[in-house]
């Protein structure tokens, strides 16, 4: 039988988010889960933790641990509320991992370290109507205009989607060159216009 071994720093982790998710997430989840709110102060405070940057380097503001440390945590946050866990999971996974590994230094600058610090928290933007599972068959593109990109498309079941500071919208580029593969997409980063 496998036997996993913890380190201290991966004990202490898990024993934070625990404590966190027993003190913190707990006592509201009923509430929040029964009238649709947001857990806005949690995110927060779970920025405060460096918990929205689990695996970021610390060189952008993020905590730059590895990803045994991050799924302690997950499984910890999520064991008591798993709207908490995916509102961590898709800043942690989709949008800050995405962004250090293709991003470039200035959009880094710009949308990581807030992201990393939980001054603000992403959404990925991917699903549509008719395409969840065979992500391909998307139909938002993306064109380039004078002085930028416009896009156009609609995204559903977007977690975060209300309350994000910034998506990472996925996009067909309008493609004019046929020799391209057509199954090709971009993502735009789009910064949220709503007051916050
Ligand atoms: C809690 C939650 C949060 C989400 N957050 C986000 C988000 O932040 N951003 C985002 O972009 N999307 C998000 N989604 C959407 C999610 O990614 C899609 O629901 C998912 O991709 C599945 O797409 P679908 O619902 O259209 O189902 P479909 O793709 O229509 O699939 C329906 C069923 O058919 C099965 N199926 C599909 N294709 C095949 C195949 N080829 N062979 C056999 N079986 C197949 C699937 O397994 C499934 O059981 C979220 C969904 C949930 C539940």
């Amino acid at each position: 039988m496998f036997t996993l071994q913890l380190s201290d720093t991966h004990e202490m982790i898990r024993d934070t988010a625990r404590q966190f998710a027993r003190d913190e997430v707990a006592p509201s989840t009923i509430d929040r889960d029964k009238n649709g709110i947001f857990p806005t102060e949690i995110i927060k405070k779970l920025g405060e933790l460096g918990f929205l940057g689990m695996m970021v380097s610390p060189e952008w503001g993020g905590s730059g641990l590895d990803a045994l440390s991050y799924v302690l945590a997950m499984e910890e946050i999520s064991a008591v509320d798993a709207s908490v866990g995916v509102v961590l999971s898709v800043n942690n996974s989709l949008v800050c991992w995405g962004l250090e590994t293709y991003g470039t230094d200035a959009q880094k600058e710009k949308w990581l370290r807030p992201l990393a610090t939980g001054q603000i928290h992403g959404a990925f933007c991917l699903s549509e109507p008719e395409a969840g599972s065979d992500a391909t068959s998307q139909h938002t593109t993306a064109e380039k205009v004078d002085g930028g990109w416009s896009l156009s498309g609609t995204k559903n079941w977007i977690t975060n989607g209300t309350t994000a500071g910034t998506y990472l919208v996925m996009a067909k580029p309008e493609l004019r060159d046929s020799s391209l593969d057509s199954r090709r997409t971009s993502s735009v980063f789009v910064p949220a216009t709503r007051a916050r």
